[in-house]
C-alpha cells in the first residue's frame, strides 16, 4: 500500500550524486505533504492516542518538507502561540512515525510564521485560500443559538440541498459568520474535491476590482469570480454604497446562480435592512432562506471555552478552579464569541506569563476592564448557587438535611458568604434559604468557618475564589 502511496503521489527527481552513489530526492508539493502528513498523523494517534493528537499536533499545519536541509516545517496555527511549548514535546514522535512513513530521516521543525518560499512556485492549495485551518465544522459548538446556520451551512457544503441559493447567514460581530463560511470551504475541499472554491471578503472583492480597472484586466478579475463552484462571499454589506462593486457583484451572482452554483453570503444584518444596496440585489440575497445567528446561551459558552482549551491545548492544573474561572467569563461576556474566547486567551497568557495559576482571582484581576463593575446587588439565592457548583453540588444539596462533610461543610460556607455580604439579611431569613434551618445553627455555621478561616489556608483560597466568582 505504502510503495504505491509514495509511487502516486510524490515527485520523483533521480539525481546523480557522484559516479558510485545515487540517491533518490523527493520533491513533495504542499498538497502531497498534506496527504502524508495525514498517514503521519494515523502513526502518532495509534502511539500517543486521539487526544494529544487532536490537541498539541494535528492543528499544526504541514507546510514544507526540505530534502535539501532535511527539515519538515510545521506552522503554528494562527494565534497559536501558546501550543509552541506544547507541541514541541512531541517533536520526536513526529520525527520517528515521519521515518516511519517516508523512511527518511527529517527534523521537524516548529514555527509561527510563513517562512519564505524559496523552492516551490505558488500554487493553488487550499491553504492559499485564506481559510483559518481552525474555522471547521469540527470545532464549531453546536448550540441553540446557531443550530439553522450550522444545519444549513452543512447542507450546501454537502451539496443536497437547493433550499439556499444563495445562503445568506446574517449576525452580529464575533459569533461565528466567517467560521462557518471557513467551514463550508473545507469541507467542500476534503470531500467534494473537484468543486472549485472561492473564499472572499468584501473588502478584497473591493479591492481587487479597483486593481483590475486600474491595471484594465477586469476579464480576469470576472472569469476568476464566475467559474467556480462556491463562492463564498463574507461581509457583504462593506460593498453597499460601492457603485462598481455592487454592479460587479450583481453581475457574478447572475451568471453563478444562472449555472446552479453555490453562492454563500455572510453579513451584520438581514437582507431587508440593508438599505443602501440596489432593490434588485437584497432581492436576490432573499432567494434562499436568510438564516441568522443568536448570542449563545450560557451552556453554549462554556462549550466553547472548553472546546477552545483543547484546540490551543491549555494545560489545566487545577480542574476545579478552571472550571470557575470559564464560568466567570461565560457569566460575563455574553454577546460576543470573539471577546468571550479572547478574554480565556488573556487570562491564560497572563499566567503563563508571570507563573501565576489560573484562579477566579487571576481573572478578575485580568478582566476588570473588560467586565466594568457589578451590575446586580447580591441575593443568597445567588451566592447559594455559585457556592453548590464550585463545589459540584446542586443547591438542593444546600437545602437539604444532608449532614455528611461533603455538603455540610459547603453549606455552612454558604452561610458565612451570605452573612458576609447581605447584611440585609437577619439570622433566621438565612435560615428559611436553607430548608429553614433556625438561627443558632446558622450562627454557628458563620461562626465556625470563621474561625477555621485563622488556621486554614486551603480553606481561605477557597472563600477567596468565591468571592472572585461572586464578583466582591
Ligand atoms: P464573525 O465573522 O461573525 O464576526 P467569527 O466567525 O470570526 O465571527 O467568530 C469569532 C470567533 O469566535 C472565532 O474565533 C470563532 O472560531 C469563534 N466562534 C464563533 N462561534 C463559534 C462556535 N459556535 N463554536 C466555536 N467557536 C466559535
Ligand atoms: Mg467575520
Amino acid at each position: 500500500m505504502q510503495v504505491i502511496f509514495l509511487w502516486k503521489t510524490f515527485f520523483v527527481i533521480i539525481i546523480f550524486h557522484n559516479v558510485n552513489r545515487s540517491i533518490f530526492l523527493f520533491k513533495m508539493t504542499k498538497s502531497e505533504f498534506k496527504d502524508c502528513w495525514e498517514t503521519v498523523l494515523a502513526e502518532l494517534t495509534d502511539k500517543l492516542g486521539p487526544l494529544k493528537v487532536n490537541t498539541y499536533i494535528r492543528p499544526l499545519i504541514p507546510y514544507k518538507l526540505s530534502d535539501k536541509e532535511d527539515k519538515a516545517i510545521l506552522l503554528l496555527p494562527k494565534g497559536g502561540t501558546m501550543l509552541l511549548s506544547m507541541s514541541k514535546k512531541y517533536t520526536a514522535d513526529m520525527e520517528e512515525a515521519l521515518f516511519k512513513v517516508l523512511e527518511k530521516r527529517y527534523s521537524v521543525e516548529l514555527t509561527e510564521n510563513t517562512p519564505r518560499e524559496t523552492e516551490e512556485p505558488a500554487s493553488p492549495y487550499t491553504d492559499d485560500l485564506n481559510l483559518d485551518p481552525r474555522y471547521t465544522f469540527e470545532n464549531f459548538v453546536a448550540g441553540a443559538n446557531n443550530r439553522l446556520a450550522l444545519a444549513a451551512s452543512l447542507a450546501v457544503a454537502d451539496g443536497y440541498s437547493k433550499h439556499y441559493n444563495p445562503l445568506f447567514i446574517y449576525a452580529g460581530s464575533g459569533l461565528g459568520k466567517t467560521h462557518l463560511m471557513h467551514a463550508i470551504g473545507h469541507y467542500v475541499i476534503q470531500n467534494r474535491p473537484k468543486k472549485k472554491v472561492l473564499y472572499v471578503s468584501a473588502e478584497t472583492f473591493i479591492n481587487e476590482l479597483i486593481l483590475s480597472i486600474q491595471s484594465k484586466s477586469q476579464q480576469q478579475f470576472r472569469n476568476k469570480y464566475r467559474k467556480v463552484d462556491y463562492l463564498l462571499f463574507d461581509d457583504v454589506q462593506f460593498i453597499a454604497g460601492k457603485k462598481a462593486a455592487e454592479e460587479e457583484l450583481f453581475n457574478t451572482f447572475e451568471a453563478l446562480h444562472g449555472a446552479n452554483k453555490q453562492l454563500v453570503f455572510t453579513s451584520d444584518r438581514p437582507p431587508k435592512e440593508l438599505g443602501d444596496f440596489p432593490e434588485r440585489l437584497i432581492s436576490r440575497f432573499a432567494w434562499g432562506i436568510p438564516v441568522d445567528i443568536q448570542t449563545p446561551d450560557y451552556e453554549t459558552r462554556m462549550a466553547i471555552l472548553k472546546n477552545k482549551t483543547e484546540l490551543e491545548g491549555y494545560k489545566v492544573e487545577n480542574h476545579d478552579n478552571y472550571v470557575a474561572v470559564l464560568d466567570i467569563i461565560a457569566q460575563n461576556i455574553q454577546s460576543n464569541i470573539r471577546e468571550l474566547e479572547s478574554a480565556l486567551t488573556r487570562i491564560v497568557g497572563q499566567s503563563s506569563l508571570t507563573g501565576e495559576p489560573i484562579t477566579p482571582a487571576l481573572a478578575r484581576k485580568v478582566l476588570t476592564d473588560v467586565f466594568g463593575t457589578r451590575k446586580n446587588e447580591l441575593t443568597p439565592a445567588f451566592i447559594k448557587k455559585k457556592v453548590a457548583s464550585y463545589y459540584g453540588l446542586k443547591t438542593s444539596d444546600l437545602e437539604s438535611s444532608k449532614r455528611s462533610r461533603n455538603i455540610a461543610y459547603p453549606r455552612q460556607i454558604a452561610i458565612y458568604l451570605i452573612r458576609e455580604l447581605c447584611p440585609n439579611y437577619s439570622l433566621p431569613k438565612i435560615g428559611t434559604f436553607f430548608g429553614g434551618r433556625d438561627h443558632t445553627t446558622v450562627l454557628h455555621s458563620y461562626e465556625k468557618i470563621k474561625s477555621d478561616l485563622k488556621e486554614n489556608e486551603d480553606l481561605k483560597n477557597q472563600i477567596d475564589n468565591l468571592k472572585a466568582i461572586l464578583d466582591v
